[in-house]
C-alpha cells in the first residue's frame, strides 16, 4: 500500500499546504484499487498533479462533516462523470452525508453517470472485501467524526510440495485441505499435519488514517500495533489547552498515543495554518522528542506501507 497526501493544513489552505485529502492506493497485484479519506476543497485540483485521477477511486471515506474534509465532494463526483467514468463509487461517513450530497447535486442540476452509494456508518466494521477489512473507530470531536484502521488480512504460507513428495505424499484433491492447514489421513493410515508443510503467514499490513480528534479512549485500540498512524497534530505543545478545547490533537498527544499504542511510524499531518515552515519542522522536533519514527506529511508526499 501506498499514501499520498493530497492535502496537509488544518482548517483552511494555506500557499504550500491544501486542506485535509489522503489517498491510499492499495496497489495490490490482483484487486487493484484507489480510496479517498476526506476531501477538502480543491482535492480535485490536487489530483491533477499526480498520476490518478477520479475515475480510479473506487471508494471515498469522509471523517466528518466538517468543510476542510467535505467541500470538494460534490465537485469532485461532478467530474468524475463528466470525464465518462461508469465505474461504481461508494461513499462512506457520518449520518448527514447523504444529504449533503444529494443536495449539493440536486440545488446545482448535477448529477452522476455511474452507480453511486452512500453509505452513513456508525462504529464497527465498514468494509471487508476479502483482502482486507476497514473498521470506523468513533473519536472526539464537536461534530460526529470517525478514524478508519485499514486491516490487511493474513496471507497463509506456501505449501512445501517438495517436502510433501519427500514424505511420500502424492499430489491430490487433499492438498486443498493441507494447504488450509488441516489435517488429513492417507490410505496407507499415515496422519499428516498440514502445518507442519507450510511456510509461515505473512502477517497483513495496518493502517489507522485518524480524523480530527481530542484525545480518546477509542484511539488506542484505533492505532494499536499498526504499521503505519496518521494523526493530526493541529497545534504544538504549548497550544494543547486550546486544540482540546475545539476537538484537536497537540503534537505531545499524537507522539505519545504512537507510543502507546505501539506504532510502527506516526505520520503527522492537519497543521494549523499558523505556522510556517519553520513552525512545522518545530511540531516535528516535538513529536520525535517522544516518538522518534516520526515524519511530517507535505502536500504530495508519499509513504510506502
Ligand atoms: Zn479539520
Ligand atoms: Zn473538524
Amino acid at each position: 500500500m501506498e499514501l499520498l497526501f493530497l492535502g496537509t493544513s488544518a482548517g483552511v489552505p494555506t500557499r504550500s499546504r491544501n486542506v485535509t485529502a489522503i489517498l491510499l492506493n492499495l496497489q495490490h497485484p490482483t484487486q487493484a484499487g484507489l480510496w479517498l479519506f476526506d476531501c477538502g476543497e480543491g482535492t480535485q485540483h490536487q489530483m491533477l498533479t499526480t498520476p490518478f485521477n477520479p475515475g480510479k477511486l473506487d471508494r471515498i471515506f469522509i471523517s466528518h462533516l466538517h468543510g476542510d474534509h467535505l467541500f470538494g465532494l460534490p465537485g469532485l463526483l461532478c467530474s468524475r462523470s463528466m470525464a465518462g467514468n461508469v465505474q461504481p463509487l461508494t461513499l462512506y461517513g457520518p449520518k448527514g452525508l447523504r444529504e449533503f450530497t444529494e443536495t449539493a447535486l440536486r440545488l446545482s442540476g448535477s448529477w452522476t453517470d455511474y452507480p453511486m452509494e452512500i453509505v452513513e456508518i456508525t462504529a464497527g466494521e465498514i468494509v471487508d472485501d476479502g483482502l482486507r477489512k476497514v473498521t470506523a473507530y468513533p473519536l472526539a470531536h464537536p461534530l460526529e467524526c470517525y478514524g478508519f484502521r485499514i486491516q490487511e488480512h493474513d496471507k497463509p504460507g506456501a505449501l512445501d510440495a517438495n517436502a510433501l513428495k519427500a514424505a511420500g505424499v502424492k499430489a491430490g484433491p487433499w492438498f486443498q485441505d493441507l494447504k488450509a492447514g488441516k489435517t488429513i489421513v492417507l490410505e496407507d493410515g499415515r496422519t499428516i499435519h498440514g502445518a507442519d508443510f507450510l511456510a509461515p503467514a505473512t502477517r497483513g499490513k495496518s493502517v489507522a488514517i485518524f480524523g480530527d480528534t481530542g484525545p480518546c479512549a477509542s484511539a488506542i485500540e484505533l492505532a494499536r500495533g499498526v504499521d503505519v498512524m496518521v494523526h493530526e497534530t493541529t497545534l504544538d505543545a504549548s497550544m494543547e489547552e486550546k486544540a482540546n478545547s475545539r476537538g484537536h490533537s497537540s503534537t505531545r498527544q499524537a507522539a505519545q498515543l504512537a507510543l502507546d499504542a505501539g506504532v510502527g511510524r506516526l505520520i503527522m499531518t492537519h497543521v494549523s495554518s499558523r505556522y510556517d515552515e519553520k513552525g512545522c519542522q518545530r511540531l516535528l522536533e516535538e513529536c520525535k522528542a517522544i516518538f522518534p519514527d516520526t515524519e511530517l506529511a507535505h502536500d504530495f508526499a508519499i509513504f510506502s506501507v
